[in-house]
């Protein structure tokens, strides 16, 4: 058995921090626990653990800001999230649902909870995720995917047992709908009840699973609760999640980029020099405009 991807370490969630009013998270990466680079091509996982939001009349969430040299990716495991974006574009995910913003060249967005979601309150639950890019593509111009749930390549598991909903790469033959500028692997699995289930990825791509909802058995030998991450070694390519019942994972593995990594604030580059650069761009206004 030489082909097993090991967990390498099972992560707690380190203190959360507020980002705004709307948004408690935890960042799992870049921490002294798991380095800046040891997930690229993916540079943060921030996560929004499950809690509850009383209705109020204000939207909580963040202000316009702006971003260079990566991909934001916002996925709603519960409530609802809106966008707007200097590039023009905007949108609202609710359950099951992702955002995929490239800032690439530069952007200006604001995230907040969603209207109606915000007066009626409710459970909330998200991840964001910047997702580096190559130094040739940083400056590629913004884009923005609205990546539906139903949109989501589906690989439904025997007897009724759950669904893995294919974001972006391809599970079995199966792709899911997130265009990427590296290879990326994004999985979002429901399991229904009692389950095995087997997961094959390149031996070199850096990967990780976050636990949304119960308590999963890896490779028979490493139990993973709700709320923590499992970071795995780069030593094979198999791995095995079983379940006593109802569980809700997310599978992130990417092939890393061996690059230099130059971050300052919301921008993601490669070099010192850039980062100057980028600052100077977003003080003469050539990120654009939002209200
Ligand atoms: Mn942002």
């Amino acid at each position: 058995m030489t082909n097993i991807k090991n967990v390498e370490k099972i992560f707690n969630p380190p203190p959360y921090h507020w980002v705004g009013d709307g948004f408690k998270v935890h960042t799992f990466f870049p921490s002294i626990g798991i380095d800046k680079a040891r997930m690229s091509p993916f540079y943060l996982l921030d996560y929004n653990a499950k809690m509850e939001f009383a209705p109020s009349d204000t939207q909580r969430g963040v202000g316009p800001h702006p971003h260079r040299g990566f991909e934001t990716v916002t996925i709603a495991f519960n409530g609802s999230v809106a966008h707007h974006d200097s590039a023009g574009n905007s949108g609202v995910i609710n359950e099951g649902d992702v955002q995929w913003m490239t800032a690439g060249k530069g952007v200006l967005h604001k995230e907040y909870h969603e209207k109606e979601f915000s007066k009626r309150g409710g459970a909330f639950q998200m991840v964001q995720l910047w997702v580096n890019l190559p130094s040739k593509y940083k400056m590629t111009d913004p884009n923005y995917q609205a990546l539906e749930y139903d949109k989501m390549g589906k690989f439904e598991l025997p007897d009724n047992n759950g669904i893995v909903n294919i974001i972006a790469g391809e599970f079995n033959g199966i792709k899911g709908p997130a265009t990427t500028f590296t290879p990326i692997y994004i999985y979002d699995i429901h399991i229904n009840k009692k389950t095995d289930l087997s997961i094959k990825l390149p031996k070199e791509f850096n990967t990780g699973v976050l636990i949304l909802d119960g308590s999963i058995n890896i490779n028979g030998s490493d139990t993973a609760e709700t709320d923590q991450f499992a970071l795995f070694k780069n030593d094979g390519e198999v791995f095995n999640i079983s379940t006593k019942d109802k569980a809700k994972v997310l599978v992130l593995s990417g092939k890393p980029i061996n690059e230099t990594i130059f971050q300052y604030g919301p921008f993601l580059m490669n070099t010192k020099s850039e980062i100057i650069e980028a600052i100077d761009d977003y003080n003469d206004g050539k990120f654009g405009h939002l209200d």
